[in-house]
């Protein structure tokens, strides 16, 4: 309610001026039936199990019902697709139902995706299909266990009808269930909500929505200040240039410190356009993401990016940047000059290249990290692409070879490689790599049990490779949906050893190859 909304209520296709936001009710769906649910997420906002049980909470969350208080919505947003700029672009498949303050004094938004259309659909049924929710129910909760900055999910409804994907989404219609995630964030603003007001001329929202966002996505930057209402702050007296600096600052280094994550764990996001991009710096939209398996920096999941392969693994940290620019640009009416925005850009550089090191220090188990180990850690991933070695498996495994040897054995590491050929031909340079890594181990003298902690804890074990969750799509789809729960209580633990599920730990198995990559928007 700070912010201007939408004078017209309700889903019919428009562009939305002057406002930051519109009411829309979810559209009431046949069936609503809880799948699958994060108890911890759901204790969160003070849910006990007899409130999840109660057809009431599937009824709210499949868009049936609402709870006393919440009033939904949905918001507006541009956005810069695959490098040019597209217009209003959202919230054209997610309404918000509300805010929720938890016990501890934190504040989530509750957002369902695939609750029908919204002013901003495009002519598209504002819906979600179970493949594609079940997608972001477990990755969004594996990323969140994982220590990956992330939006989180409380809850996957099944509504018992049909959606029909039209060609712009997969080429091929195909009726699919229906299903509904309500995702959970401290906020769901996004690059693009400031880029629209921005791209209009429409000086007075930009402002307006960048001192809602400091108030109430950055309050610390507001100190006491922040207690008070909005409306006894607005203005340039609490909302400085100085104080947009610093937020534009935060917002550069959040996004460095998350595409960091990513490259520590693999994860492609797959499609990095400005309006996937949270101001908080949470993984935010999982579409057709994908996690690497056979180390390649050149894979992205997003076939409809086939051809620039703009949305390529390796690309991330300079996609990102490109991003920020992009923020940085909408953001600039609100400075006088671009040098506080040029520095929050260099911020982003400087922080991308700690967490790299940082990266580099923790995955291969170093005290401290500095320019040769980077170079080492370079020349490892050079030699894993050549040799076809899986990411996750690989890096898991290294901290079982054994650095007091002279001349390492790359026993530890054979069940990581994909083709035997490929490691054969390829395991004289790896060993010579071993041996330098090893020396390198010792020169560091930490004790054995904290190499291997500290290695453990940046290379997770469990991660929702791609064939994992298709394989539990396609058992709910033919009626087991057990199989999500399953792997959302493997995911809780990425880190663990967990004795008894190594095979979700397995290296993607042939079948999977020419279907791991496909887009599941
Ligand atoms: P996404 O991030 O995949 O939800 O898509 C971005 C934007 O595309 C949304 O905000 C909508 O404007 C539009 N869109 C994508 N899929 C749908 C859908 N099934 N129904 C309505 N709008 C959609
Ligand atoms: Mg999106
Ligand atoms: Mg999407």
């Amino acid at each position: 309610r700070e912010l201007p909304g939408d004078p017209v209520a309700g889903p019919g296709l428009r562009q939305v001026q002057g406002a930051a936001w519109s009411r829309v009710m979810p559209t009431p769906v046949a069936a609503p039936r809880l799948v699958v649910h994060s108890a911890e997420v759901a204790e969160r906002l003070g849910f006990d199990a007899d409130a999840v049980a109660d057809p009431v909470f599937a009824a709210v969350f499949g868009g049936n019902r609402l709870l006393p208080g919440m009033d939904p919505w949905a918001a507006n947003y541009g956005g810069h697709q695959f490098g040019h700029w597209a217009g209003q672009l959202g919230d054209g498949r997610a309404i918000s139902l509300g805010e929720a303050l938890a016990a501890d004094g934190s504040r989530h938004e509750l957002q369902l995706k695939g609750a029908g259309r919204t002013p901003y659909s495009r002519g598209a049924d504002g819906r979600a299909v179970l493949r594609s929710s079940i997608r972001e129910f477990l990755c969004s909760e594996a990323m969140h266990h994982l220590g990956v900055p992330t939006t989180r999910a409380l809850s996957l409804v099944a509504t018992g009808e049909v959606v029909v994907r039209d060609m712009f989404y997969d080429g091929h219609p195909r009726p699919e269930p229906g299903a509904i995630v309500c995702r959970v964030a401290p906020s769901f603003i996004r690059f693009g909500s400031f880029e629209l007001p921005a791209s209009r001329g429409d000086l007075d929202l930009l402002r307006a929505l960048a001192e809602f966002c400091i108030w109430r996505d950055f309050p610390w930057l507001l100190g006491e200040r922040a207690m008070q209402p909005l409306a006894a702050l607005r203005g340039a007296a609490a909302f400085d240039e100085a104080l947009f600096a610093a937020w534009f600052h935060e917002v550069c280094t959040r996004t460095a410190v998350l595409v960091g994550h990513w490259m520590r764990v693999g994860f492609v996001h797959g499609v990095l356009n400005t309006d996937n991009m949270s101001i908080l710096g949470l993984s935010i939209d999982y579409g057709p993401y994908g996690w690497i398996d056979d180390y390649d920096p050149d894979w992205t999941p997003n076939t409809t990016d086939a051809q620039g392969r703009r949305y390529r693994f390796g690309w991330q940290p300079r996609i990102a940047h490109w991003n920020l620019g992009r923020l940085a640009q909408a953001l600039s009416p609100l400075f006088s000059g671009a040098e506080p925005l040029q520095a929050g850009l260099d911020a982003y550089a400087a922080t991308w290249a700690e967490c790299e090191r940082d990266n580099a220090c923790a995955k291969l188990g170093f005290a401290d990290c500095g320019d040769d180990d980077l170079a080492l850690m370079r020349e490892l991933q050079a030699l894993m692409q050549r040799a076809g070695a899986d990411m996750t498996g690989f890096f898991r495994a290294l901290a079982d070879v054994d650095v007091d040897a002279e001349a390492p054995s790359l026993d530890p590491l054979r069940a990581a490689f994909y083709d035997p050929a490929r490691l054969a031909a390829n395991a004289p340079a790896l060993e010579a790599w071993l041996a330098r890594y090893a020396a390198r181990c010792r020169a560091d003298d930490l004790p054995r049990e904290a190499r291997v902690a500290h290695m453990h804890a940046a290379n997770p074990r469990y991660v929702p490779r791609n064939y994992l969750a298709q394989q539990a799509i396609e058992r709910a789809e033919s009626g087991d949906e057990t199989g999500v729960a399953e792997l959302l209580e493997v995911f809780r633990d990425p880190y663990g050893e967990q004795p008894g599920r190594e095979a979700y730990a397995a290296l993607r198995p042939d079948w999977a190859l020419d279907r791991a990559g496909c887009s599941m928007l």
